[in-house]
């Protein structure tokens, strides 16, 4: 039998992988469909030696999988674990272009896990206040890029340099964040959008692609219920993460700034990759293993929300033709070490 210490963590990070369907520039090539799926495992066909591969999931979704159904299987238990005070992540893996902001975001018809949660969260709250339970809620929108933090809640032109700071309490935090208080659905999504204008312009006006920045999305509530004379506080926080794309940079021939650009992205995702993996061992019981946060902007940042007692959700996303296949290997490949 397994020995275990009380320093042994239980552990309750989720995988997810997920393909979307091909899109009409893939038809357009002839692109071929490489990946064939059955119940939890995927075979993927290499276009070159033809030979299959297979992977096993606990969390499969083909192309014809939906947004609601994502929401189902992870979103209600995140809203409530949310409004319960356990803190929380969710996070899209993957190459450009695979569904990532789709995922978390959605569109208009189709929304993503983000506004879901939101409106679910909201309607959660309102049946549960009383006179002795009352609750305040706030987001901040930025991007991590190349190292730094970007708000993305004020305009480029009025931005104030923002740091990242460690403190006993609060562990990393970033300093000059702007926290706006939401009180209601429709709110919170004009937040969202003026926050994800200003991400496109600020790329814009520094030479960069917004699929090469973290975008997060943090949603911070104070829940205050009161009994007596006593008053009894939960503070949770939750981050929506959409990552940079994984795409190596050698095959983008990238020079200069760009060649910087993907280092921190590819340092900072192995650094996640690392982290999550410290964290598993440490929960099989393996205390000694030291977990890395500090190699990088973005698992500092995470600290809070992966691992312990939280809630960790990472949905890897991949195209299911031909052409992406190296990409989409190495995706696989991340998501199974995670898995
Ligand atoms: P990423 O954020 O990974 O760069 P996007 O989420 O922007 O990729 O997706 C690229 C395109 O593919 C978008 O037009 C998006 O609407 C579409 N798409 C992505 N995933 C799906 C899906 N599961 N079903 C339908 N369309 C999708």
């Amino acid at each position: 039998m397994a020995a275990y210490t009380d320093d042994v963590e239980e552990l309750a990070i989720k995988v997810a992988m997920r393909f979307r369907p091909m899109n009409v520039r893939e038809l357009n090539q002839n692109a071929e469909n490489i990946v064939t799926f059955s119940d939890g495992k995927l075979d993927i066909q290499d276009p070159v030696d033809k030979k299959p591969k297979t992977f096993n999931f606990n969390h499969l979704y083909n192309p014809n999988s939906s947004q609601e159904k994502i929401f189902e299987d992870f979103g209600t238990d995140l809203v409530e674990s949310f409004e319960n005070g356990f803190n929380g992540a969710v996070i899209a893996y993957g190459q450009t272009g695979t569904g990532k902001s789709y995922t978390i975001f959605g569109q208009e018809e189709t929304p993503g896990l983000c506004p879901r949660f939101i409106e679910n969260l909201f309607s959660r709250v309102e049946n549960s206040q009383s006179d002795d339970v009352s609750y305040q809620a706030t987001i901040s929108v930025y991007e991590i890029y190349n190292e730094a933090v970007n708000d993305l809640l004020v305009e480029r032109k009025n931005a104030v340099q923002c740091h990242i700071r460690q403190s006993k309490n609060a562990g990393f935090y970033v300093t000059n964040l702007t926290f706006e208080v939401i009180n209601s659905y429709k709110q919170a999504s004009r937040i969202l959008e003026r926050a994800l204008r200003n991400r496109t312009v600020a790329a814009t006006m520094m030479n960069f692609n917004s699929s090469r920045g973290h975008l997060i999305v943090e949603f911070q509530m104070q829940k205050v219920r009161t009994e007596g004379t006593k008053k009894m506080q939960l503070f949770t926080t939750l981050k929506f993460v959409d990552l940079a794309g994984s795409e190596r940079v050698s095959s983008t021939g990238a020079t200069g700034d760009r060649l910087k650009e993907g280092a921190n992205i590819n340092r900072s995702l192995s650094s996640l990759g690392n982290v999550i993996y410290a964290l598993y061992q440490r929960s099989q019981g393996n205390t000694k293993v030291i977990v890395p946060y500090r190699n990088s902007v973005l698992t500092k940042l995470l600290k809070n929300e992966i691992g312990g007692n939280c809630k960790t959700i990472i949905i890897c996303t991949a195209s299911p033709v031909d052409f992406s296949f190296d990409e989409t290997l190495s995706t696989l490949r991340y998501a199974s070490r995670l898995a």
